[in-house]
């Protein structure tokens, strides 16, 4: 019976994480291990600078006060694994995709990134789509790819980023193994007042747009298909090493 590690960046109390956790149960063994608050876009970042707490919420499911993903990550394997390795972390579902550049922002992602940092295979679900979100259709998705994965292997120092499309799952054409896409806009800043009219500001990402490239992740969703990006850790650029030898 497969043991698996779960977290996500929406919360412990999030829909996407409880669909995903009882799927994974007729399968085997779920540790889960969750920040308690959304913290999407919260990226890679672990805390390190002071103590935190955890709070139980059911048998074998933990929130961490005020702890990240990367953060809930260490303590399920380094506490309630006791170092034992899990067959597979999870990290999901995503309420909203993770596709091309934001994924550098992304809490989700990062779950999966801290996974195989400890030598986990590791793999991070997110939903295309942002309304009326069918989660429970959604986890029978990420239940096949789960199969796949214990079935398969995965490459070493490989971890999957995965987006479902919101559809039902007889509608969905199929996996697709994707590349990193682009999007297609800019961060806006958004300027308010406050009841005293001092001013506010907000990060708004309102113009949503991705360049509808052959091969990459949106490209893939955007038909319907299920993406699956292998990432990896190293994020050197090989090719530029050659080239920067001229001036180094
Ligand atoms: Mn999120």
């Amino acid at each position: 019976m497969p043991t698996f590690l779960l977290t996500n960046d929406d919360g412990y109390f999030s829909e996407g994480i409880r669909a995903l956790r009882e799927e994974l149960r007729n399968l085997g063994r779920v540790i889960t291990v969750a920040p308690d608050r959304n913290l999407s876009g919260v990226g890679h970042s672990l805390t390190f600078t002071q103590p935190l707490r955890i709070r139980r919420v059911e048998e074998d499911f933990w929130t961490v006060i005020g702890g990240t993903p990367a953060d809930c990550v260490h303590f399920g394997y380094y506490l309630f694994l006791e170092g034992r390795k899990p067959d597979l972390l999870c990290s999901g579902i995503n309420e909203g995709p993770n596709l091309g550049e934001d994924i550098t922002y992304s809490g989700t992602v990062s779950g999966a990134m801290e996974g195989r940092i400890l030598g986990i295979p590791s793999v991070a679900f997110s939903a295309f789509g942002r309304e009326e979100i069918d989660f429970v259709e959604m986890a029978k998705v990420a239940r096949e790819v789960v199969l796949k994965v214990l079935e398969g292997g995965m490459p070493e120092d490989t971890y999957l980023n995965v987006n479902i499309p919101n559809l039902r799952k007889e509608e969905i054409k199929g996996f697709l193994l994707t590349r990193q896409g682009r999007r297609a806009y800019k961060e806006k800043v958004l300027r308010l007042n406050d009841p005293a009219g001092r001013p506010l500001y907000w990060i708004t990402a309102e113009e949503f747009g991705w360049h509808l490239e052959e091969g990459t992740d949106y490209w893939a969703v955007y038909q319907g298909f299920v993406s699956i990006t292998p990432l990896q850790l190293d994020l050197t650029n090989h090719r530029a090493i050659e080239r920067l030898k001229g001036i180094f």
